[in-house]
């Protein structure tokens, strides 16, 4: 009986499915829409999803090409498409999409920001990233056409040092800012009615962890336990708090603002830790994790960054951690498609601090003196990174 139920059931979904899928109908349009949707490189199905091109704006229409599972694959211009989670999305009557028009520039400088707006005729697709040496924003705007004729720079900018465009293919605009400084420290884009707005953060003149705000994000939480201790079978969740609160108290005897993502054991989504992060908008983002492997014998420290312009700060924070006894080296990693420090608001850091799936790791995790230790050298790791700064 409970046999024939089982195969009964699977059968049923299978088909059932099938059913969903011949009927479903392609919308010719969708538009952005939800709390950060977001465009994807790929369908990828490992365990951290699509390779994420960046989140963009709501209200943004694009031509659906395809469907493939729960995604919708978009045009964004004649030669480049992209992914996008279909709940992300809203259909709209058929429209004609016409290339918007892209119009003059005006750089300035505020209080804590320069800002960057562009004007258009429309809100279009885009994706934004940072590159080093030299120290450039770069964006790319789909189906756009340049009557960009005029480029006003103010004095007032103190981050940005020079702003041009390309017009790379003839609805694709390639647009640079250069920045003064070589350390990146975030910026924010996103429209403003029709212009775009880059708000480009300004490196801090003297480099003082006690004037920073530091945000501290215990990983998982709630009904999202992580992975468990091999022997103790502690819960992940509950560790990387034991770590986020030991920085939190050295943080607050050094005078530093803290930000705590969570303060006790409850469920966070990551993508409401992203947009936590952008509007607590802290100075520096560490993420707290413990690591699992299949293999018992992996083990040791990792440090996790998504942009290149942030790796020097993971490169400092791993550094300071491999001076700690009996924890050994498992990398710094680049290119991590993890969620919370997908943000370009804020420098961030992933401490993978090291393996719960390993003997002589659980036991030195479950050693108050340690989770202290690792706390120190983070934050020693953030005051090396600071005096860096060029
Ligand atoms: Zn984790």
């Amino acid at each position: 009986m409970k046999k024939k139920f089982a195969i009964a059931v699977p059968l049923l979904f299978i088909l059932s499915l099938q059913l969903i899928s011949a009927q479903e109908k392609i919308p010719s349009y969708v538009r952005t829409s939800g709390k950060l949707p977001q465009l994807a490189y790929s369908t990828g199905e490992d365990r951290l999803g699509s390779a994420k091109m960046g989140y963009i704006d709501t209200m943004i229409v694009m031509k659906v090409l395809d469907t493939v599972n729960n995604l919708y694959k978009v045009q964004l211009s004649s030669s480049h498409y992209a992914f996008i989670e279909k709940n992300y999305t809203q259909v709209v009557p058929d429209t004609v999409l016409s290339t918007a028009i892209c119009e003059n520039w005006r750089v300035k400088g505020g209080d804590k920001f320069d800002s960057v707006n562009i004007a258009l005729t429309g809100r279009v697709p885009y994706k934004s990233w940072m590159e080093i040496d030299p120290s450039t924003i770069k964006i790319e705007l789909y189906n756009v056409q340049s009557n960009t004729n005029w480029i006003t720079q103010l004095s007032s900018a103190k981050a940005v040092k020079n702003v041009w465009y390309e017009q790379t293919e003839s609805d694709v605009l390639q647009i640079t800012i250069e920045l003064v400084k070589q350390q990146h420290y975030g910026y924010s884009i996103g429209y403003n009615g029709k212009s775009l707005q880059l708000l480009v953060r300004r490196l801090p003149s003297i480099p003082d962890i006690r004037k920073m705000t530091i945000a501290i994000d215990a990983g998982h939480g709630g009904t999202n336990m992580g992975a468990s201790g091999e022997t103790s079978g502690v819960l992940e969740k509950n560790y990387t708090l034991l770590f986020a609160k030991e920085l939190q108290k050295i943080l607050k005897k050094q005078k530093v603002k803290v930000l705590m993502v969570r303060e006790e054991d409850t469920t966070i989504d990551n993508r409401d830790r992203v947009l936590w992060g952008q509007q607590n908008n802290p100075d520096l983002f560490i993420s707290f994790h413990l690591n699992s492997s299949g293999r018992s014998t992996v083990r040791g420290v990792s440090t996790y960054y998504k942009h290149v312009a942030y790796r020097s700060f993971t490169q400092s924070i791993l550094k300071r951690l491999l001076e700690i006894k009996n924890l050994e080296e498992f990398g710094n990693v680049g290119s991590f498609n993890f969620t919370p420090i997908q943000p370009t608001e804020y420098p961030s850091c992933l401490v993978e601090v090291a393996f719960l799936s390993n003997e002589q790791d659980e036991k030195m995790i479950l050693d108050p003196k340690f989770r202290t230790k690792v706390a120190n050298q983070v934050f020693l790791g953030i005051k090396d990174w600071i005096k860096q700064w060029k």
